[in-house]
């Protein structure tokens, strides 16, 4: 049996409640699991719900504007509104075209600054149309930025032909058309498209010409005749997406948003470990990299939330909502242990209440209540031996009480090593031992022979030098209508003639002993 399967048998409710409580622990942890990355995995599609509306409503309002932008290309670019702002289109010293100033019977909420390089074109031109059209589109932009209100940055038209008009207005020292726009991803990545692609396109984050920080664009083209002559855009910014990333912020672990490009946009804790890879998994959480990873592909957009959640913070918040179950299997494991140590304290005393502290013999409390519970089931001996040391002041004199002991030790030894000494052996005082021979077969007589020869021929002096040990023995066999007392007796005054015979010697209790003694 090994010895885990002992300590089963041994403590089988113990081990019956630990295991109970540790399933318990189990279970109360798993639904604990559970119910923590139902719960985020909830909120992290609510964001993202959240986001595609967002992204929705804009690509709308962008399909919108390009529809009325084509539309107005195809008949009239020119509005009553655009002819009133192109008029106030000025050129600069420096050749650059700006609307720096507004008229003044316009409402200033309407109007955005159309900047570019000069100098003004040619009437009837193509690049005239284009101007027109941007000015003319003032209504919409205006509107779109109040409906998406704070969700953008920067709405406008970069033409193909150097200028841009952009909402809301601000003066062209602030910002004016930079021909670098041109090399921006957002310009780069709708060229390289089909022109009538069905989504708007969204480029990689850049840090905003006008200084408001790193920016996306979302963008439509806007063709003549097949011939893209510009671009309707929408610039949100990154902080944008990482206050929506915040609405409201996850409960545990951090909210990434990524683009197609796999680049990290926003997240919602500032710092924390981005997601090395994530592959397209999807639904629920998996173990990624130190962290339980959700990637949720927002429908409809190029956008991708992931959500991780680090092993520690998980682990903290598993074993703070488990505390009942978690303090229930300690308490547990604190009652079985005492339980266990109560139980070893027990045997101890046990122990040590029925055995001789120094030899390990049985004591005389033992052999008590074997008496009482012999004289109650009517069971009984074979018979007694008494044996006592020979001489054993004079060891004690001679080599010391130490070495008196090592002897009592070793005696005891020899005694229960003898084979067919399947009995009882008590210390019944001092140097003095009773042995209660059960085997019914056994001749007294020689089993006394026995011991006092093995006694006799121990090499003692490996003890101490010098030192030899004998005992002598009385013995009597138990008798019908004789008491186990009177048997001690017996055997106990077989001994004292053993002593007066001369000691190393085995005597039997004799019947005519009993007539000398009355
Ligand atoms: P006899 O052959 O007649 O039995 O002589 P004896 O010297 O053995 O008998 P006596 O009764 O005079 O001496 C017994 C001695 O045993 C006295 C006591 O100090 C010693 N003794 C009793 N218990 C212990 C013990 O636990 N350890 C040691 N070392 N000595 C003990
Ligand atoms: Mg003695
Ligand atoms: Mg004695």
């Amino acid at each position: 049996m090994s010895r885990l399967s002992l300590a089963f048998a041994k403590y089988p409710l113990q081990w019956v409640l630990l295991g109970l409580s540790s399933l318990l622990l189990f279970l109360s942890l798993q639904h604990t699991f559970l119910h923590i990355t139902d719960l985020n995995k909830r909120d992290t599609i609510a964001t993202a719900g959240e986001l595609r509306a967002q992204f929705q409503e804009m690509e709308a309002f962008l399909e919108a504007m390009r529809g009325q932008a084509e539309e107005r290309l195809r008949s009239h670019p020119q509005s009553i509104l655009s002819r009133h702002l192109y008029d106030a289109l000025r050129v600069d010293g420096a050749q650059r075209i700006n609307l720096d100033r507004v008229p003044a019977d316009l409402p200033p909420a309407l109007i955005g600054n159309l900047t570019g390089f000069g100098p003004l074109p040619t009437p009837g031109s193509e690049r005239e149309d284009i101007l027109h059209l941007a000015l003319s589109l003032s209504p919409l932009l205006s509107t779109a930025n109040k409906l998406l209100n704070g969700e953008v940055a920067w709405i406008y038209f970069t033409g193909t032909d150097n200028f841009i008009y952009l909402y809301p207005w601000v003066p062209s020292q602030q910002f004016h058309f930079d021909p670098a726009i041109y090399q921006k991803s957002y310009w780069q990545d709708v060229l390289s498209q089909q022109p009538q692609a069905s989504h708007a396109s969204l480029s990689r984050p850049y840090q905003d010409l006008a200084g408001q920080g790193m920016m996306i664009t979302l963008s439509q083209p806007i063709t003549k005749a097949q011939k893209v002559v510009g671009l309707l855009s929408i610039d949100i910014s990154l902080d944008y997406l990482e206050s929506a990333l915040l609405q409201p912020p996850p409960q545990l672990g951090t909210l990434f948003l990524i683009n197609q490009h796999r680049q990290i946009l926003a997240r919602s804790q500032p710092g924390s470990a981005p997601p090395q890879r994530h592959g397209d998994e999807q639904g629920d959480y998996h173990w990624q990299q130190g962290a339980f990873q959700l990637v949720h592909a927002i429908p409809d957009t190029p956008l991708t939330l992931i959500h991780r959640i680090p092993l520690i913070a998980l682990l903290k918040t598993l074993i703070w909502q488990s505390m009942t179950a978690l303090v229930t299997l300690i308490c547990l494991v604190i009652a079985t242990l005492s339980s266990l140590h109560s139980r070893r304290l027990n045997q101890r005393l046990n122990y040590l209440s029925r055995h001789d502290a120094l030899t390990g013999a049985f004591n005389r409390h033992h052999f008590a209540a074997l008496e009482q519970k012999w004289a109650r089931s009517g069971a009984h001996t074979t018979g007694a031996i008494m044996f006592d040391c020979d001489h054993f002041k004079r060891v004690n004199d001679t080599f010391g009480h130490g070495v008196g002991d090592q002897v009592l030790i070793q005696l005891v030894r020899i005694t229960q090593s003898l084979r067919n000494v399947g009995n009882t052996l008590i210390r019944w005082g001092g140097e003095e031992f009773l042995l209660l021979v059960s085997d019914e077969h056994a001749s007294l007589a020689d089993l006394a022979e026995q011991l006092r020869i093995a006694i006799a021929d121990h090499p003692w002096a490996e003890i101490a030098s010098g030192l030899s040990v004998t005992v002598s023995l009385g013995h009597h066999r138990q008798r019908a209508g004789i008491s186990l007392h009177e048997s001690i007796r017996r055997a106990d005054h077989a001994l004292y003639r053993a002593k007066a015979n001369g000691r190393n010697r085995s005597e039997t209790w004799q019947d005519d002993d009993q007539q000398k003694q009355e």
